[in-house]
């Protein structure tokens, strides 16, 4: 009985040894250990043994038992480990392989234009204030010399949310609110950049939505000529320091005197060509004195204190900028027109 479970034991131990697979060892495991494998077998044959001999086979049989499931164990993990240095070998990347490019956005042209029309006037001190673009009749009519009934409304149809709440059809209600607020206590010199709405069709140069950006500057003893300075240091800035203005006499309800501004045109230089339908100029933006009535209506004593204002859409500065031909290429996006203003 002895040499026979020191055969198993060789034989089982032989078997482990050359084993390659852990199904393989599962089948060892089963064949030598198992319920009726040949070690059982040995124990179960016991009672045909001596009293004395019988602890002796037991302990003998248990060891051999202890033996080859150890080996069973050390095979197995070794086994795994294997297994696992070949998958990992086998799933390892190519970092070789070129990348997906990932394609970069870029502001819109209109966000560029808002932002360098606010870099340019604020190099010349003025800040940038925003309002709300859901409005109320007072501050987008009443405050700026428009009351209910005045004819140049007309020109300025909204979409109204109630009688008196409206889309603003301006920014202007943002230098009213900023006045109003300040009640002739202090100079205003401010920006206001944003969108805005009208009851329009939209066509190559109309949209019920666009962008504006108006100017205020209210102070003692502000005059035309500081006006006239502030839009021409603008349009040689934005257009080109070879590019020439021109005031025309015109009327906003808010301004008095009222002007319209116009600059040379670029191809021509004056001489009058198609792209300036023979003027040599082409319109850019209004502006004016602030009128006495609307520097009152917002505290300011009109006696004192003198201001100017100015108002331009920044979609048709781009237009005149970069050759835009359909003020709809703004809202639309199209990425091929908007691709084509991204800068590095
Ligand atoms: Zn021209």
């Amino acid at each position: 009985m002895r040499e026979r479970l020191q055969a198993l034991k060789e034989e089982a131990l032989a078997k482990v040894d050359q084993a390659d697979t852990l199904n393989e060892l599962q089948d060892i495991k089963v064949a030598y250990l198992g319920k009726k494998g040949p070690i059982t077998e040995v124990l179960r044959g016991m009672g045909k043994l001596s009293k004395e001999e019988r602890p002796v086979i037991g302990e003998l049989a248990n060891k051999v038992r202890e033996t080859i499931a150890g080996e069973l164990d050390a095979k197995k993990e070794k086994l795994e480990a294997r297994e696992l240095e070949e998958k990992l070998e086998k799933e390892t990347i190519d970092v070789t392989l070129p990348g997906r490019p990932v394609t970069l956005g870029g502001p819109h042209l209109l966000t560029s234009i808002v932002e360098e029309i606010e870099d340019l006037f604020i190099g010349m001190g003025f800040e940038v204030r925003e309002g709300p673009e859901v409005e109320t009749d007072y501050y987008n009519f009443e405050a700026l010399n428009l009351p209910k009934g005045h004819p140049a409304r007309d020109m300025q149809d909204s979409f109204y949310i109630t009688e008196e709440l409206l889309m603003r059809t301006h920014t202007s209600p943002v230098q009213a609110r900023t006045m109003g607020k300040y009640q002739g206590s202090k100079p205003v010199k401010m920006i206001c950049p944003g969108k805005v709405y009208r009851r329009d069709t939209d066509d190559a140069t109309h949209s019920h939505q666009f962008t504006q950006v108006e100017g205020l500057y209210v102070d003692r003893n502000v005059r035309m000529s500081d006006l006239k300075g502030v839009l021409n240091r603008f349009a040689k800035q934005m257009f080109g320091e070879e590019r020439e203005i021109r005031l025309r006499p015109s009327f906003f309800p808010f301004t008095e005197p009222s002007v319209e501004m116009d600059i040379s045109c670029k191809v021509c230089h004056g001489e009058g060509c198609s792209v300036c339908k023979g003027t040599g100029w082409i319109e850019i933006l209004g502006g004016g004195m602030v009128h006495p009535r609307v520097l009152e209506m917002a505290g300011y004593d009109s006696k004192e204190y003198t201001g100017f204002a100015f108002g331009m859409g920044p979609e048709r500065i781009a237009m005149l900028k970069y050759g835009v031909d359909d003020i709809r290429h703004f809202y639309t996006n199209d990425i091929r027109f908007l691709k084509q203003y991204h800068k590095a």
